[in-house]
């Protein structure tokens, strides 16, 4: 485990000088210390970035020599998955078979942004001009400095997401991960160095969200941010960015609905409802915590759910067989178990609610369902981010499209039914950039990932998330031979 911050291709201390606990929320332990970077560190990080941009090999080598080294970044996290999965539950809670999962996941991300490197040699696009005399192209070009923000809940992913499409790109970069679970981001550093990054490219600074994340959306060396976390931080970052007009996508908080008609089998919809809001303890952006039941079988499916939420196995996420580990830290608990309070006020606990007997001493919580909510009910409106899921029912399928888009948010939403033609219907209908059709959440590299509405700007993954990071120049010759 590394304890010093990255700059400039080395592990070195923080200006502050002190450190900060990293702890288990499976017993609350502290198990380890990282920097608390403060704004000096932030500035050496960017001035590393900033040279190494304006002159270091790294924007000016071919998309294919890029490519060799993200491919090599990618296999070193592939052939330490075990050692990152297990660093992961540690920090983060989560059970190994997801963390596993993540850090496989993490390795695709770096193995697709090698590919898309690739593809940026050459690409240049010929552009018909409606005069004589003049002949125009449009080239891509890396941005510049990125500055990346990440949350708690995917660490190693929610990295990958940003650097790995900034360095094919040609960006460099300066990485904030989240103060709760920094441990597996700074591992990226040394595997920079074994792939051969330039120094300078890839810089690591710990630290909590004032001190170490405002210092770099405030510094005028980063020309784009990319951020995701909560709503409120977004609102924050884009303001400070919009005071020298820095280039900023946001990936920020849902409250995303599944609309289930009647025809749908039951296992199915309880299935992807057990995966929507329990996979990741409910930690997830586009968790399904709305959840809409066509009326002929809303009390059928909340029974059927309650029975299988009651047997999911809750513990230890090293431990054999559990499904749901503990929320991230205790801060995260207190906010859930609060929201859960306000919920036996607005609705009906169906079950859960409460903490597991026998595991008071980590930050465990148990499956949570509520049903009978009025439409204005805060449970139902507010974003939780953790396992509980709220039902309600509906008549019609402009009913449930209604009530869907009835948010502030738009990240995911999803649909099921055996119509394949009213399901394609409603999923057009959602104001949402992530919508699944009889099934909820897998979520895929090559795929436009994003939100509408309050839920964020911009969109990652795929190519669209190598866009982020990419400017648009247009070069256009006038040849003096031909008459204009
Ligand atoms: P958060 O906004 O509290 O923190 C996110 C990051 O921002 C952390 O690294 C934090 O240190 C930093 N930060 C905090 N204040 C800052 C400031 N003033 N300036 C700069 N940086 C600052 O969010 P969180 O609690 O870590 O994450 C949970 C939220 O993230 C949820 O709302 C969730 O929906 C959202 N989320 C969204 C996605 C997505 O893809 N849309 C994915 C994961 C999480």
């Amino acid at each position: 485990m590394k304890d010093q911050i990255f700059i400039d291709g080395a592990y070195c201390a923080s200006a502050s000088g002190e450190f900060f606990d990293v702890v288990d929320p499976a017993d609350r332990k502290v198990f380890h210390h990282v920097p608390r970077g403060i704004a000096a560190d932030i500035d050496r990080a960017v001035v590393a970035a900033r040279r190494a941009f304006e002159e270091g090999p790294w924007p000016r080598m071919s998309g294919a020599e890029r490519a060799g080294v993200l491919r090599r970044m990618g296999d070193e996290i592939a052939a330490r998955t075990d050692e990152l999965a297990r660093l992961e539950v540690r920090d983060n809670g989560k059970p190994l078979p997801e963390a596993v999962w993540d850090i496989e996941d993490t390795a695709g991300v770096f193995h697709f942004y090698a590919d898309l490197a690739e593809g940026l040699d050459g690409a240049e696009q010929a552009i018909t001009l409606g005069m004589d005399g003049f002949t125009s192209k449009a080239v891509k070009e890396p941005i510049g400095v990125a500055g990346a923000i990440i949350p708690w809940n995917f660490p190693m992913l929610m990295a990958s997401w940003k650097v790995a499409p900034a360095l094919a790109a040609g960006c460099t970069i300066v990485l904030k991960p989240s103060e709760l679970t920094p441990c597996t981001a700074l591992e990226l550093g040394e595997i920079a160095n074994k792939a051969g990054l330039p120094y300078g490219v890839l810089n690591i600074v710990t630290g909590y969200g004032d001190e170490a994340g405002q210092p770099l959306t405030e510094h005028p060396g980063v020309d784009k941010l990319a951020f995701t976390g909560s709503i409120p931080t977004g609102s924050r970052i884009m303001a400070t960015a919009a005071r020298d007009i820095k280039a900023v996508s946001l990936e920020l908080g849902g409250k995303s609905p599944m609309v289930i008609f009647a025809d749908t089998p039951l296992d199915e919809a309880v299935e992807w409802i057990m995966f929507g809001i329990f996979w990741n303890q409910g930690e997830v952006c586009s968790a399904t915590s709305r959840v809409l039941v066509e009326a002929p079988i809303y009390d059928a499916l909340i029974a059927r759910l309650a029975e299988e939420a009651r047997k999911i196995k809750i513990g230890h996420g090293l431990e054999e067989g559990v499904l749901l580990g503990p929320l991230v830290s205790q801060g995260q608990l207190e906010k859930v178990l609060a929201w859960i309070e306000t919920g036996k006020a607005e609705a009906r606990l169906v079950c859960g609610g409460g903490v597991p007997k026998g595991l008071e001493g980590g930050c465990y919580i148990e499956p949570t369902i509520f049903a009978d909510m009025g439409k204005d009910a805060r449970i139902w409106t507010e974003e939780i981010f953790g396992p509980v899921v709220c039902v309600k029912p509906f008549d019609t399928e402009a009913e449930a499209i209604r009530m869907a888009n009835n948010s502030r948010f738009g990240l995911g939403a999803a649909v099921m039914s055996a119509d394949l033609d009213r399901a394609e219907r409603v999923a057009r209908a959602f104001r949402a950039g992530i919508v699944w059709i009889n099934c909820s959440q897998p979520t895929f590299t090559e795929a436009p990932w994003g939100g509408y509405k309050q839920s964020g700007i911009g969109r990652e993954l795929g190519e669209w998330g190598l866009n982020n990071y990419l400017e648009t120049k247009q070069i256009t010759s006038f040849d003096r031979s031909r008459p204009w």
